[in-house]
């Protein structure tokens, strides 16, 4: 007779307060959404007097912090990269579980967390000014960069390592003090960064955590009088919530926010190549990709053959638990994603017809305990249907004929949205045209629409963003200021 396991108890992660690890008597949980019955963590329950804390010793926490010279802060950055790399297999699989996304994707998406700490470490020891001659005799001129302040972070759960990263190593390492408040559904990665950031020796009151209730929380953030500037990454509705609470203390704001992004297939495009791309782009991350294409525009003399292999490429996506091997597509995050996915699928039905593959909750061999869509493709959808304008986040692609070139270019622009856009084409002339036309803040040519670097800008046009971009050289335009010194001498 077998003895019975004893169930090892759910882990509990606090928060981070000037440099202690605070529990709080209220707490929530995180459940794996490719199996709703496992618990995956437990956490404090931040309050909006947690975040005055955090408030408080960030800004203690600031001159010290900002005093330190450019390279021993990118030395704690460099550190907090190893530290993580160490974890390197363990944080991979806690982002699975937690988040829904295969372990090769979280693998890939935590290997750019690390990057992006090493590149901006090295930016302590490059951190550049301006020096220009001056036009007098005698004077010298130049400008510095200088620290903001104390600093909020608000992340999403869809790219819960980078994302949190690509905002936490330029603010620290412009010398400013960070708060970092993580979406609820996918905490554990920016929290295993805070983890590494303490033990990489980061002082305390540099780096504050508070998770808990975006209303309350990003309410605390906004209105805390030391903060004096927000980062924030979401949906359209928070960002403008927080445009608007900002606006009244004069914060500078950075907003990265939804998409409704186009792949353009000409007809001379490589058309395994625009299949392939097309099918990335939608699908993989369970199509919650900020930069996801949810829209295919495809010129007519292509589009059979294009809906053809697209479809028939689609039905082939292994769906299931992201820790097994071979599954491409994981669940959506949760209850409320899926549910949208799906009111979507059904809005689409009525609107342009029964999709050609997909559209439908996967229950099937134990995916019923978890939150699975089948990647859904919808052909012949008209601009103007609800599935070709709104952003879905999830697993549905919308395929939309185009007369010609300029037809799809016009379908392409016809959005409030500019975040990623893409065409596939061999003709060199239209790939300028594109660049120069298309209205969006990431283009891509032959490649999917998502899948972007960390040393180059990052964000989008329209309202699809508000503020400085983020990631590369362009991030510490957000996270500094100058300061211009005249002298005589
Ligand atoms: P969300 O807006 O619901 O939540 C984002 C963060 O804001 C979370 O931490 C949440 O707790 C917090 N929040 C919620 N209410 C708040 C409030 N009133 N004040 C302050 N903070 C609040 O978005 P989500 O569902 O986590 O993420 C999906 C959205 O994010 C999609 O629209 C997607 O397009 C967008 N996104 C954009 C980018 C980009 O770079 N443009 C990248 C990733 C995701």
């Amino acid at each position: 007779m077998s003895t019975p396991q004893a169930q090892p108890a759910t882990p509990h992660f606090a928060n981070y307060i000037n440099g202690e690890w605070v529990t709080s008597s209220k707490t929530f949980e995180s459940r794996n959404p490719a199996n709703t019955n496992e618990v995956v963590a437990v956490y404090s329950k931040g309050s909006a007097a947690d975040v005055e804390k955090a408030a408080a010793a960030a800004a203690a926490a600031l001159p010290g912090w900002a005093s330190t010279p450019g390279p021993g802060r990118g030395a704690i950055l460099f550190k907090t990269a190893d530290i993580l790399e160490k974890k390197f297999d363990q944080i991979a699989a806690e982002m699975t579980r937690e988040e829904g996304k295969t372990l090769p994707e979280a693998k890939g998406e935590l290997q750019r967390a690390i990057n992006i700490f090493r590149y901006f470490g090295g930016e302590g020891s490059r951190m550049d000014g301006v020096m220009v001659p001056s036009e007098r005799a005698r004077v010298h001129v130049f400008a510095v960069r200088k620290p903001i302040g104390v600093v909020g972070l608000i992340t999403p759960w869809n790219f819960p390592v980078a994302i949190p990263a690509w905002k936490m190593a330029p603010a620290l390492i412009a010398g400013n003090t960070i708060i970092v408040k993580p979406a609820s559904v996918a905490p554990l990665c920016a929290w295993r960064i805070v983890e590494a950031l303490h033990e990489a020796g980061a002082p305390k009151g540099v780096v504050n955590f508070v998770a808990g209730s975006g209303g309350e929380i990003g309410a605390a953030l906004v209105n805390a009088k030391p903060v004096k500037a927000i980062s924030f990454t979401g949906s359209n509705d928070v960002g403008h919530w927080i445009h608007q609470e900002a606006s009244k203390r004069r914060l500078r704001i950075q907003l990265e926010m939804g998409g409704k992004n186009p792949t353009i297939v000409l007809g001379d495009a490589d058309l395994k190549m625009a299949v392939e791309n097309v099918v990335n782009a939608a699908f993989f991350s369970t199509g919650q990709k900020c930069t996801a294409t949810s829209r295919a525009i495809v010129e007519d003399s292509i589009y059979d053959k294009f809906v053809e292999a697209t479809v028939e490429r689609t039905k082939k996506l292994k769906v299931g638990d992201g820790m097994q091997p071979g599954v491409e597509i994981g669940p959506c995050v949760d209850e409320g994603q899926m549910n949208t996915v799906l009111k979507y699928i059904e809005i689409g039905r009525k609107e342009s017809g029964e999709p050609k593959c997909g559209g439908r909750r996967l229950t099937e061999n134990g995916l019923d305990k978890g939150y699975f869509v089948e990647p859904t493709v919808f052909a012949d959808v008209k601009p103007e249907h609800t599935i070709a304008r709104e952003e879905i986040f999830g697993p549905v692609l919308a395929i939309i004929r185009a007369k010609d070139f300029e037809d799809a270019m016009k379908i392409a622009n016809d959005t409030p949205y500019g975040l990623s856009s893409s065409i596939q084409t061999s003709n060199l002339s239209k790939m300028f045209d594109y660049v120069y036309r298309a209205e969006a803040g990431l283009l891509t040519i032959n490649l999917p629409s998502a899948g972007v670097e960390y040393q180059l800008p990052f964000g989008g046009t329209k309202d699809s963003s508000f503020g400085p971009k983020e990631q590369g050289p362009a991030a510490l335009d957000f996270y500094s200021d100058y300061k211009t010194v005249y002298i005589k001498y």
